[in-house]
């Protein structure tokens, strides 16, 4: 596949250093509170780019860290832990409320179809691992002690910015408003590795280390826990474009200064769900959350069929205006799978052609909206049902919207309406839906007993749901306007 890597500025053909092995990392949600939909924009990008890459035929091995220590309201290590700030606002212990959202991270997850990584590793469990890489560093002269922390030294790098030409005065942390400046840093954008003395007395989790009790820096967790399941080269990593300044500029930093030779060529960031009056937040505004989308009606993955609607590298804007008609879109297209006949013989022939067109055109930079379109360009293929199903079946391996689980769940539905309304001695059509079908089924049984107030009363109800009746020889049938 074709992948436009932030690292380069370029998109290139995507190799690996084993030939046929993809090692893949994924920055981790931090569990402090619900995972917010922009969030999981990026996990459903990042699911569709490894399940892409299997469908091409690749083994992968795909690890994901959970943030459950280090990571400051700021990214550039100020303000309070996250971790701790969560504690403090539900009365509970940090490992209390790191099983909770970590639980709850998952549930999200696979409500939206989201594949769990092969290694899922709490970034508490690594502490010997830090440890391990703080010390190499500090022996090879790139960190550096200072008021009872560890740092690391960003002037021993030739090159540190590696994903924008940044202005060197625009990121440092000391310019940023309202950020204090830590003035045991030498170089600005100097960056911790290991805290044991920190602005809060009350960090809940601290390890004993060659440097005194703290606790590890955010960065270095990604480090640590990619090196320790992925091996020494790592072929790609994700996450969002938030990421990839300072936190993936410092794994890369502390990783390649460790190691002594480069450590992953390939970096692919999500660009991110903001909101019509900007940015997404857990914390002001409405908390867009998976849970508040069913509580509104939506299923989950018409969310997922939304983002799918859309390229990773841009930005995209939510309103619940715009969810609503990619629900209509997704549901209406679920109405069509299954109108389609699964009897019959599946022509292998078109579905090895229409494979090849997905592999090349969803592989050119992971163009997930064409995948979409390709969805609808199988409908209209030249071959039968089962072929068709058989198309979108393989597609759904990879854009993961239980297309033909979803569309037999329909038709089972249908089928059921009509033989329970037919024992009656009517029979009504529609497209799908039991209670509606009962409905129009209570109305034609009512004008059947001349009861012509309740037959209106149905009718007026189901026309304010955007349903159009016509009675039939047999009783009646019913679809959306
Ligand atoms: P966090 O839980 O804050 O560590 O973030 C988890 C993931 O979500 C990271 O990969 C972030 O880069 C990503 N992310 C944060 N905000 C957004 C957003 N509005 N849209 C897309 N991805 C985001
Ligand atoms: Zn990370």
């Amino acid at each position: 596949m074709y992948l436009y890597n932030s690292a380069t500025h370029k998109k290139a053909e995507f190799t690996t250093h084993t030939p046929g092995r993809v090692e893949m990392y994924t920055c981790g949600p931090t569990v402090y509170h619900f995972a917010h939909i922009g969030n999981l924009r990026s996990y459903i990008m990042e699911d569709v780019l490894e399940k892409f890459l299997r469908y091409e035929g690749y083994d992968v091995h795909r690890v994901m860290n959970i943030t459950d220590v280090g990571h400051l309201a700021s990214d550039a290590d100020t303000g309070e832990d996250k971790m701790l700030k969560g504690a403090k606002r539900e009365h509970k212990s940090v490992m209390e409320i790191a099983r909770f959202y970590t639980d709850a991270f998952f549930a999200d997850c696979a409500k939206l179809n989201i594949k769990t990584p092969d290694v899922v590793e709490p970034a508490t469990n690594c502490i010997d691992e830090y440890i391990k890489i703080v010390s190499g560093l500090i022996d090879k002269g790139y960190a550096y002690l200072a008021g009872g922390n560890v740092y690391f030294d960003t002037s021993k790098l030739p090159r540190y910015y590696i994903f924008n030409d940044h202005d060197e005065e625009d990121l440092a942390v000391g310019v940023r408003e309202g950020v204090e400046e830590d003035t045991n840093k030498r170089n600005k954008n100097d960056f911790v590795l290991w805290f044991t003395k920190s602005k809060f007395e009350d960090q809940a989790l601290k390890w004993d280390s060659p440097w005194g009790v703290g606790y590890p820096g955010w960065h270095i967790e990604c480090s640590g826990i990619s090196l320790k399941y992925n091996g020494e080269y790592l072929d790609l990593h994700c996450g969002g474009i938030d990421n990839a300044f300072p936190h993936h500029t410092n794994e890369i930093a502390q990783s390649e200064s460790y190691l002594g030779h480069p450590w992953c060529p390939q970096w692919f960031h999500v660009h991110h769900l903001n909101t019509t009056s900007g940015k997404m937040s857990k914390s002001s505004g409405e908390f867009l959350t998976v849970s508040l989308l069913e509580e509104k009606g939506y299923d989950p993955l018409a969310y997922r069929f939304f983002c799918l609607q859309s390229h990773y590298r841009k930005s995209l804007v939510f309103s619940w205006e715009n969810l609503t008609n990619a629900q209509g879109a997704y549901q209406k297209l679920l109405r069509r799978i299954a109108a389609l006949s699964p009897e019959g013989e599946v022509d292998e022939e078109t579905v090895k052609a229409y494979k090849e067109k997905f592999l090349q055109q969803v592989g050119n930079d992971l163009n997930t909206s064409m995948g979409v379109t390709l969805l609808y360009d199988a409908l209209k293929a030249q071959a039968n049902d089962a072929t068709k199903r058989a198309i979108l079946e393989s597609f759904d391996r990879v854009l993961s919207l239980s297309l033909l689980e979803k569309a037999d769940a329909l038709r089972a539905e249908q089928a059921k309406a009509q033989t329970a309304t037919a024992d009656g001695g009517i029979t009504i059509t529609g497209e799908g839906d039991a209670e509606i079908d009962a409905l129009v089924l209570r109305r034609a049984q009512a004008k059947k007993a001349k009861d012509f107030a309740e037959a209106d009363r149905i009718r007026d109800e189901l026309k304010q749901q955007g349903i159009e009746i016509t009675d039939t020889k047999e009783g009646a049938s019913w679809r959306r306007v």
